[in-house]
């Protein structure tokens, strides 16, 4: 709490010192854009191309539910002439710190153009929205748009570019949606059942059609109670379910407590495979990238439950 405190009063000294950020990197020809996620950093290179320098916060593996701004992220966010984020309530413990940076500079949630009939709830919340949009490969082309309009809105010069990487990204995009689709399809229908730790999958079971039960809440700030660990092995027994995944971002203990539960009902259930959540893979590597990321998940899950 102390921490965060500092974070705040440090901030507020940084933006109200420092009048335009942009004026901290002048005439270095890039733009300065500062990102939350990993896969919101790469949606910004895609995007912005040569004429953007992009500073992700958050790296692989890290968990955006628990994530608090560093110092050092302070001065980033700062320095930055446009912030890129999640929204919907995906960095909780940074609201405080992005409202603040929205009061200075162009501060744009990639969520912000989605249609609201397509956003979900967060299961058992209605009130609550249910970040994981980027598991629905259609609804990821709208934050590409977001992030070109963002980039037009600070660079107004590099329209065209960002027009150009837009059109050719949406392409890809459109491609792997129609690959999901077609790769879950294969699946026998009555094994489509997808257990994962927490429930980040809900958009992408509504889109590419599988089932979707989690341990764990929406956010993982809230635990599993052994009630939910009882609910999901009496799940994975009577359907048979063959495979349930861990995630990158989660400690796998939850989905063993389960699996261990699961085997005691008679199951045979395993462990099929690391889904990659919250955060894209390593720098460098195919799960680096947004759509890396999602084609691991497809083998994945296709491998595990076919
Ligand atoms: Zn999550």
């Amino acid at each position: 709490m102390a921490r965060h405190v500092l974070v705040s009063a440090l901030l507020a000294i940084v933006v109200a010192g420092c009048g335009a950020a942009s004026q901290a990197n002048p005439n270095d020809g890039v733009v300065h854009v500062a990102t939350t996620t990993n896969f919101i950093t790469d949606l910004a290179h895609r995007i912005g191309g040569d004429r953007v320098d992009v500073e992700g916060l958050m790296g692989p593996g890290v968990d955006p539910h628990l994530y608090k701004a560093s110092a050092n992220d302070v001065s980033t966010l700062a320095d930055a002439e446009l912030v890129l984020y999640g929204g919907l309530e995906l960095e909780g413990k940074m609201g405080d710190v992005l409202e603040k940076l929205d009061r200075r500079k162009p501060t744009v949630a990639v969520t912000r153009d989605m249609p609201r009939d397509r956003l979900r709830a967060e299961p058992g919340y209605e009130d609550r929205p249910d970040p994981h949009v980027w598991f629905d490969v259609d609804l990821w082309r709208s934050a590409a748009r977001t992030t070109a309009e963002a980039l037009v809105e600070v660079d107004p010069a590099g329209r065209a570019t960002y027009k150009r990487n837009l059109r050719a990204y949406d392409r890809r995009l459109r491609t792997l949606d129609a690959e999901a689709r077609e790769r879950i399809a294969t699946i026998p229908e009555g094994r489509r059942v997808l257990v994962t730790s927490h429930d980040a999958f809900h958009y992408f079971g509504a889109r590419y059609d599988i089932d979707v039960v989690a341990i764990q809440g929406v956010s993982t700030a809230t635990e599993a109670t052994t009630a939910d660990v009882e609910r999901v092995a009496k799940l994975i027994a009577d359907r048979g379910v063959r495979s349930v995944f861990v995630e990158s971002s989660v400690p796998p203990q939850t989905i063993e407590a389960v699996l261990a539960s699961a085997r005691r009902q008679g199951a045979t259930a395993t462990v099929g495979g690391e889904l990659f959540a919250d955060a894209a893979g390593d720098d460098g590597t195919p799960e680096g990238t947004y759509e890396g990321m999602i084609r691991h998940n497809l083998d994945a899950i296709v491998e595990g439950l076919r």
